[in-house]
Formats: C-alpha cells, sequence, structure tokens
C-alpha cells in the first residue's frame, strides 16, 4: 500500500483540511509555504495520465475551495496548483495528488523558474506534435 493510501486509511496521521467520500485534502508534511496542502483521490491511480477525467476534476475544484479558505486565513498573495507526474518532474509519492501552495512572496519557500529557449521554432514543434493527434 503507498503511504498515500495508508493516510487515506488512517494508518498514517495527517492533518486534514477536507474529507468525502472520495476525496482528502491535508497539509503537506513539509510546508513548502504556510497551508500547503495535497488534494488527493482516495483511489489509488498513479498520476493525472491513468486517473479518469473526472477524478482531476474533482481534485481542481477542492483546491479551488481550500484557496478561498487560505484566503480568509493567510491572505496569500497568489497560488500554485500542480501535479508532478513521473520521478523527472519531482513526483515521489505515486499517488495522484494536486499540490495546493500559497505564495506570499518572492522569497517564500518555492522557487519555479521557467527558463525559455532560445528562438524556439513553434512551429515545427507544433507541427510534430499535431502529427500524433
Ligand atoms: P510529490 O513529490 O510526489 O509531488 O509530492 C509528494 C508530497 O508528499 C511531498 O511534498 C511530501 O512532503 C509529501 N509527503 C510525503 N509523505 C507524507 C506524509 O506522510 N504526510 C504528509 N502529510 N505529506 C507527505
Ligand atoms: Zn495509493
Amino acid at each position: 500500500m503507498c503511504i498515500f493510501c495508508k493516510i487515506v486509511a488512517k494508518e498514517i496521521p495527517s492533518h486534514v483540511l477536507y474529507e468525502d467520500e472520495g476525496y482528502l485534502a491535508i497539509l503537506d508534511i513539509s510546508q513548502v509555504t504556510k497551508g500547503h496542502a495535497l488534494i488527493l483521490p482516495k483511489t489509488h491511480y498513479d498520476d493525472f495520465r491513468v486517473a479518469p477525467d473526472d477524478v482531476s476534476g474533482k481534485c481542481i475544484s477542492i483546491a479551488k475551495r481550500l484557496s478561498f479558505q487560505l484566503e480568509q486565513t493567510y491572505a496569500p498573495l497568489g497560488y500554485n496548483l500542480l501535479s508532478n507526474c513521473g520521478e523527472a518532474a519531482g513526483q515521489s509519492v505515486h499517488h495522484l495528488h494536486f499540490h495546493l501552495i500559497p505564495r506570499y512572496d518572492e522569497t517564500d519557500g518555492l522557487v519555479l523558474k521557467f527558463n525559455a529557449a532560445d528562438h524556439p521554432d513553434l512551429k515545427k514543434i507544433a507541427d510534430e506534435i499535431n502529427q500524433k493527434k
């Protein structure tokens, strides 16, 4: 059983922010920023690529609801909502989850930087991807 399945089964304690029949939102143990939450389905899916669309959709709607609560609690300036898929992307727990990370300022705990490529050939890239439709 994976660590999040154990949390769902209450074999491992967690701080619950939201729970219903099929979903759970908890505080991430590492709190990258204050209020950093994880939203997950109780059913195990490895990641968003293998989960049914409505499962990811429901996670995002729970994240939206939580963001309003965080708003009233800590008044963050913004949020990052992200799901790591694959070890190359930083996924360490292979049970679908979305991180909801409230953002406070540039010195908070999350560094997320998009390094733009020099002169990307957008047409070529789009053509290559679109060939696989
Ligand atoms: P990933 O790296 O897979 O995107 O995120 C996994 C997250 O799960 C990490 O941010 C990590 O801190 C969190 N995590 C790992 N083990 C536990 C745990 O036992 N309890 C809680 N609440 N979070 C955990
Ligand atoms: Zn699991």
